[in-house]
Formats: structure tokens, C-alpha cells, sequence
């Protein structure tokens, strides 16, 4: 299997976001960014929908969704 091909992703509800920068921090694919310092982004190219970025998001913002 190729986790890079993995359907989960996460999600974010970018309005919501406080960027912290958590997620980013524990991000094991480096899939996520703060864009211009306000919203967190990711890159569905690198995520594999471990979910990690979810559960330290203190916001709650990040779900893990089946996209396709
Ligand atoms: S689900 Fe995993 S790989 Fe995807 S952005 Fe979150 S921490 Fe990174
Ligand atoms: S952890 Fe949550 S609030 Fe913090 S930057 Fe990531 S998505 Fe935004």
C-alpha cells in the first residue's frame, strides 16, 4: 500500500483556525502550512490521514475526512 494514496485527508476549517501552528509541529508528512500567518493549509498531495494534526489541534478545527 501507498500511504501517499491514502482517501483520508485531513480537513480544516480554515475561519475557525487561530494558527497556532500545532498541527504543523506534529505533522509527520510536513503537509501542513500557516498561510501568511492567519490560516493553516494542507497540502492533500502529502497528508495520509494519520490524524495527529487532529488531535492536537486546540481548536478543534481539524477533521480526518474520506475524499475522493
Ligand atoms: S492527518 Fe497526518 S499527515 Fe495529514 S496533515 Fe494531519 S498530521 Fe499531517
Ligand atoms: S492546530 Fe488547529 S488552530 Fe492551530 S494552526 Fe493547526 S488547524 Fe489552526
Amino acid at each position: 500500500m501507498n500511504p501517499g494514496r491514502s482517501l483520508k485527508k485531513a480537513v480544516i476549517e480554515q475561519h475557525s483556525c487561530v494558527a497556532c501552528g500545532c498541527c504543523v509541529k506534529v505533522c509527520p508528512r510536513k503537509a501542513i502550512e500557516i498561510l501568511g500567518g492567519i490560516m493553516a493549509r494542507v497540502n492533500w498531495e502529502q497528508c495520509v490521514g494519520c490524524g495527529k494534526c487532529m488531535k492536537e489541534c486546540p481548536a478543534s478545527v481539524i477533521t480526518i475526512q474520506e475524499v475522493c
